[in-house]
């Protein structure tokens, strides 16, 4: 039994895709109510890093373990360890076919088999939260995408998550609905949620996170406080990145 200090910890974990090695070998851990930004260019394994973390890509080898329970165990049982696991992507995911208050409801009626009211009562509540409760009738396709991805992310909220995964949630957003979508989460991490965040948005790194984690290559070539991580990087690959995104 791994004792329960850490949120997340990541032992030497490799991924590769055939011949790809896309993670090289990745150790880190995340502490309960801590904020964990990831950086880096396009290409470097972030996302499958944080697919990793829920199990939606299968280490190749290494380690992933999630409130103490060792997700890379074979006989783990991967539905109810996910479970407590929140993921918001870049794209929102939406059910087309259903109101925003349906979208929001569907898995915790399926997956977690709570009652009609209240799954209703729970969606409302996190609906008020993000800030979209007055389009609880509305369908996807009448939202802007920055009110698409706070449904997203009041959907995955409404499952009760210990630790909340963001895959670069405000990169496919207009430039004026960024904002939006950053204060949802903000809030968030305010109130002690676990995030670990995939982001190009360095402001809120610099901001919110504890501590910023710069990959390149499929390694972690820097891990610290992020105002030493952005602010005074010390290796030349993080400066590199760095100057192209500020
Ligand atoms: P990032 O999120 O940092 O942009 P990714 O984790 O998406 O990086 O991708 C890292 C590398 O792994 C890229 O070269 C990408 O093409 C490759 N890759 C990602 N997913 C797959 C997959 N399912 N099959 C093959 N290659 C993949
Ligand atoms: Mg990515």
């Amino acid at each position: 039994m791994t004792p329960v200090n850490h949120a997340v910890e990541i032992r030497d974990l490799h991924k590769r895709f055939g011949k790809l090695e896309v993670l090289k070998g990745i150790d880190f851990a995340v502490d309960p109510g801590q904020v964990v930004c990831v950086i880096g260019p396009s290409g470097s394994g972030k996302s499958t890093l944080l697919r990793c973390v829920n199990l939606l890509e299968q280490p190749t080898s290494g380690r992933v373990v999630v409130h103490g329970v060792e997700l890379t165990d074979r006989d783990v049982d991967i539905d109810a360890a996910r479970r407590g696991i929140g993921m918001v992507f870049q794209q929102f995911n939406l059910f087309p076919h259903m109101t925003v208050l349906q979208n929001v409801m569907i898995s915790q009626r399926r997956v977690l088999k709570r009652g009609k009211a209240e799954a209703e009562r729970i969606a409302r509540e996190n609906l008020d939260k993000v800030g979209i409760g007055e389009k609880c009738d509305a369908y996807p396709v009448q939202l802007s995408g920055g009110q698409q991805q706070r449904v997203a992310i009041a959907r995955a909220l409404a499952m009760s998550p210990a630790l909340m995964l963001f895959d670069e949630p405000t990169s496919a957003l207009d430039p004026e609905l960024v904002g939006d979508v950053l204060t949802v989460m903000r809030k968030l991490a305010e109130e002690g949620m676990t995030m670990l965040v995939v982001t190009h948005e360095m402001a809120f790194a610099r901001d919110v996170a504890d501590r910023v984690v710069f990959m390149d290559g499929g390694v972690i070539v820097e891990d610290g406080p992020a105002e030493q991580v952005i602010g005074a990087p010390r290796h030349e690959r993080t400066k590199t990145f760095l100057s192209r995104v500020l």
